[in-house]
């Protein structure tokens, strides 16, 4: 029987892990904390028994995922839970953009900008099921469906500050920045209308939803399916150079793979990153504009102009002072995760690489602007810098919570042009620094596996 070692158990690592395991390969699984999941992980970080996602909170992705939705997790704990309110953009004057599951309820709230919401996302949302496995790996290779593609890549190309000038409401505009922004970076480049198209269409297609319970049930299923393999998890295991095993597959990031594997690293660059606030809210926050009050996810920032500015500056080393934030309300999809009238709200700011400064007025002003009152409920604060989440994660380099930057060069093939999952012969790299990049959805590892599969097949 071969034998495998995958060194990590974020979503990538178990998802190239199961896919081994159901090949009938001895699988090991080692990790560095002492518990398994990366950037999944859930605890009580501000009040007892209240449920806080560490790290990921929103997963289209992972409902979308050409591999993850093969696996019966459901089987193993998982199961997805849908705000009725994907996303909201709250703006200045009180109104906000709205954007649901139902790609026609969306486009009548938009107005003047319906029509043309629905002719920008609606064709990608219906084939997104067709789209997925090309767009969610190596975008250097014969694409499966290159009509598909070629649709996808009409509009994904843009920069995403040209895409938005098609609408004429600041709703939409602000709708579609804040999900470009999505990419860290800014957003005047080429091809940064891609991250914001697929997810919009993976909106309209699946919705955004929440794990019941938190996000480590995404990883804790996968565990559990593996274990029900064969497979087998140690954590509290650092690895800092090769284990012994037909296949090892590393779900760190590239420059840690090459001194793990004893290999020149790539040229590779990180990108901006994240300052988290967690609040503890009596009640739940008082939103001026009454779908906020039902959005799983909210973007903060004001309008689509003022989110470019302030990702341009963030990656230009600038803190903005009144930084894009991303919020998430996971307590309306599933209660569980709350504790009677106290609800955990997740929140973080884009800041620039390696930031030390303290942005938790800097959050919390962003929420007030659009949630007048919001000081008066907020009963618990608790705060982790870039630094906290590189010391956290050893992928988070600087903070990066995006496995490395999004410029064009990386984002079309990171860390390498081609074969960007091989490092050595037998060695491969399976983290959110290979293609699709960054998000719970697998694929990395998944892509990582079949490269291990066909290596072993080769020898
Ligand atoms: C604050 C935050 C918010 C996010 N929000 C979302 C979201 O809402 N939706 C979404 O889809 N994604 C989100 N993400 C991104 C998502 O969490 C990551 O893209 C995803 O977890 C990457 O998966 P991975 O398997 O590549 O690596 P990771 O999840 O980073 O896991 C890597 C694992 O490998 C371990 N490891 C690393 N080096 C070693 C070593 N040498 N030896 C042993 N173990 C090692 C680490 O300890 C870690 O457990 C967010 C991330 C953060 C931090």
């Amino acid at each position: 029987m071969s034998t495998a070692v995958v060194v990590g158990s974020g979503p990538n690592g178990l998802a190239a892990a199961v896919l081994l395991a159901q090949q009938g390969i001895s699988v090991t699984v080692l990790e560095a904390a002492d518990t398994i999941g990366g950037g999944t992980r859930t605890a009580e970080l501000t009040a007892p028994g209240l449920l806080h996602d560490v790290c990921s909170a929103v997963h289209p992705f992972g409902i979308a995922s050409p591999y993850l939705s093969q696996l019966p997790l459901a089987e193993h704990g998982l199961t997805w839970r849908w705000p009725a309110v994907d996303l909201a953009h709250p703006l200045d004057d009180g109104t906000a953009g709205v954007m649901l599951h139902s790609l026609d309820d969306t486009a009548a709230g938009l107005g003047a900008d319906g029509d043309r919401w629905r002719r920008t996302f609606g064709p990608l949302a219906e084939v997104l099921d067709d789209l997925a496995p090309d767009v969610l790996g190596p975008l250097v290779r014969l694409p499966k469906h290159p009509l598909l593609m070629a649709r996808f890549g009409l509009r994904a190309g843009l920069p995403a500050t040209l895409l938005w000038k098609r609408f004429r409401t600041e709703q939409a505009k602000a709708l579609f920045a804040g999900s470009a922004a999505h990419a860290f970076t800014p957003l005047n480049r080429p091809a940064t209308a891609g991250v914001g198209v697929m997810l919009v269409a993976a909106a309209h297609r699946h919705g955004w939803p929440v794990a019941e319970g938190g996000s480590q049930a995404i990883t804790r299923a996968l565990a559990s399916l593996l274990t029900s393999l064969g497979g087998r998890l140690e954590t509290g295991v650092q690895v800092d150079r090769l284990p012994d095993a037909d296949v090892v597959l590393l779900n760190t990031g590239p420059l840690a793979a090459a001194r793990i594997s004893g290999t020149e690293a790539p040229r590779f660059r990180y990108g901006p990153g994240v300052f988290k606030v967690d609040l503890a809210v009596r009640g739940g926050i008082p939103w001026r504009a009454p779908a906020c009050r039902e959005a799983g996810t909210l973007h903060l920032g004001g309008t689509a102009a003022e989110v470019a500015a302030n990702e341009a500056l963030v990656t230009r080393g600038v803190m903005p002072e009144r930084p894009f934030v991303l919020l998430a309300q996971q307590y309306l999809a599933d209660p569980t995760r709350s504790v009677g009238d106290l609800h955990p709200v997740w929140a973080y700011a884009h800041v620039p690489a390696g930031w030390t400064g303290d942005a938790t007025e800097a959050v919390i002003a962003q929420v007030e602007r659009f949630a007048p009152g919001v000081r008066d409920v907020i009963e618990a604060t608790s705060v982790m810098s870039p630094a906290d989440y590189a010391a956290y994660n050893a992928n988070n380099v600087g903070g990066d919570i995006a496995g490395g930057g999004n410029q064009l060069r990386q984002l079309v093939s990171r860390p390498r042009p081609l074969r960007p999952y091989d490092i050595r012969p037998g060695v491969f790299l399976c983290s959110a620094s290979t293609p699709p990049g960054a998000g719970v959805h697998g694929m990395g590892g998944f892509h990582a596996a079949q490269r291990a599969l066909s290596y072993l097949r080769s020898r």
